[in-house]
Parts: C-alpha cells; sequence; structure tokens
C-alpha cells in the first residue's frame, strides 16, 4: 500500500476490552471501560460509573461500537457519550439499558448480526460472536422499558458482536469470540489471547492478518491509579504475569504459525500509527 496516498490509522488499547480507532478526524471507540468494578461488588453490590476517571481518560469519542452489554463492556459507556457526545451502537439490550440509563434515543442505534453500516468515516460490518459461559452472568433478555441497572448481574448480554472495521481502506477485524462462517480477511487482528492454539492457527489462515493485537487480557477488577502516566504499568500482579510472562509465549505461537504476522503488545493509552508498523 502507498503511504503517501493514506492518513494515519492510530490504534489506542485503553485498558480491558476498550479500544480507539482515530483517523486522524473521527475518533471511533470499542466498549470503553476504565471504572473496574472489583470483584466482591459484583453480585449484590450497587455499580457506578467512576466519572472522574471517565472524563479524566475520554477527551474524544464520536462513535462507540459494544460488543456485549456485560458490565467491563458497557458501564462507562452512558458516562463517555455524555463527555464527548458520541453515538452507540450495540445489540437490543445493550440498546435498552442505554435507555433506561437516560442516554437519549438519538444516540442509541440498535444493530444486528450481518449489517453493513456506514459510521461517520468508517464502514463497519457486524457478526455474531460466541462469548464463553459466565456462571452467574448467563445471557438472556433484557425486558422493553427496564429500570436502570444497579448491579453488575443486570447488565445481561444478548447478543455478542465481531466487527470489521474499515478505516481509509485498512481492515480491522476486531474479534470478542469464535465464530463459524468463515471470516473476512482483514490487516489488523484484534483478538482475545486466551483461546487454544489450533483457532489461531486457522484464524491466521483465515484472517491472513499483517498484524495481531492481543486485547482484553489484564486482570478487569483491581481498581487502577487515578495518574494516567502510573496507569501504563500492568494495575496489580495478575496483569503484569499477563503483559510479561504470557503474551511474550503468545506472541511466540503466533510467530510459529507464521513468521511474517507481526504481533503488537500495546500500552494503554499509548497511540499507535498501524500503517507504519504494518508496512
Ligand atoms: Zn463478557
Amino acid at each position: 500500500m502507498d503511504n503517501q496516498n493514506h492518513i494515519q490509522v492510530k490504534y489506542r488499547w485503553l485498558g480491558v476490552a476498550g479500544i480507539e480507532i482515530h483517523d486522524g478526524g473521527q475518533s471511533l471507540l470499542i466498549d470503553p471501560y476504565v471504572t473496574r468494578v472489583p470483584w466482591h461488588h459484583m453480585f449484590f453490590w450497587h455499580v457506578q460509573p467512576d466519572r472522574r476517571l471517565i472524563n479524566k481518560m475520554f477527551s474524544r469519542g464520536d462513535y462507540i461500537l459494544v460488543t456485549h452489554a456485560h458490565i467491563d463492556h458497557l458501564l462507562d459507556v452512558p458516562t463517555v457519550i455524555e463527555q464527548t457526545g458520541a453515538s452507540a451502537y450495540g445489540s437490543q439490550n445493550t440498546c435498552r439499558l442505554l435507555k433506561a440509563l437516560g442516554v437519549n434515543e438519538s444516540k442509541i442505534h440498535c444493530i444486528e448480526s450481518g449489517e453493513h453500516l456506514k459510521v461517520g468515516n468508517f464502514d463497519v460490518s457486524v457478526f455474531n460472536a460466541w462469548h464463553f459461559p459466565v456462571p452467574f452472568f448467563l445471557p438472556g433478555t433484557v425486558p422493553e422499558n427496564t429500570k436502570p441497572p444497579r448491579t453488575a448481574r443486570q447488565y445481561r448480554m444478548d447478543a455478542c458482536f465481531s466487527y470489521l472495521i474499515k478505516a481509509d481502506g485498512m481492515r480491522i477485524l476486531v474479534d470478542s469470540g469464535k465464530r463459524e462462517p468463515r471470516i473476512l480477511p482483514a490487516e489488523v487482528l484484534v483478538i482475545h489471547p486466551l483461546y487454544v492454539a489450533a483457532g489461531y492457527r486457522r484464524l491466521i489462515e483465515e484472517v491472513q492478518p499483517k498484524l495481531i493485537i492481543p486485547n482484553h487480557w489484564d486482570n478487569f477488577m483491581p481498581t487502577i491509579s487515578k495518574e494516567i502516566n502510573k496507569f501504563s504499568n500492568p494495575p496489580d500482579w495478575l496483569s503484569a504475569l499477563m503483559r510479561w510472562w504470557f503474551l511474550p509465549l503468545f506472541s511466540k505461537m503466533i510467530k510459529k504459525f507464521n513468521p511474517n504476522v507481526k504481533v503488537l503488545i500495546p500500552q494503554p493509552f499509548h497511540e499507535y500509527d498501524l500503517r507504519e508498523i504494518i508496512e
């Protein structure tokens, strides 16, 4: 690809499953979440987004794609919308919960698997993804006109989506889980690093990525530092173990399947130019 004829496509990892893709003009966020509700609040406690931290961390956002309605993907979205004016896209449950949480209906877009959307400068294709079963957080339908969710378990998942995003011709597949149908090729594959090895072999063959970026690998429950400079370090021992021991092994495995595929282990909130890395 000729670099001179293309704009920069920037990638930022926001911690947990959060991502920003920025094309120099518009910002597309996926699952922004910095509150990190601690594990002992996951059952009966009332959960609240950390507004002060969200205000500090999110200064921009035009569009938000939500992969599914679990708390670590959706809790912060209404506050990010309030802060940035972004519009949100997600499943029926996601839309019903956002409405219950007071988000203006003009900012909520209900989407389904199989749709191809024009989201500002970005083209987005929506695919069904398989989410592993989480005990006590099983899927179900959130009723229409539901009350605002108060506990983590009320952030109930119905569908789970993967997104193929085209930004200035660059294809970025944000894969939230295993899917049966054949996957489209993409230059960048953003993926959970904890599946079985055979799954990655197949993904690499089908997607033919030039770059793989592991996502949603850190422990999403410890409170992070309020200081962004301190946030650049893993927030706890489990995340540190993943960062310094497991992810290099993941990277090695990918190289074994295809030595030409690059693996980026991003620092949170650091901006990477995807074209610069790939070409
Ligand atoms: Zn989930």
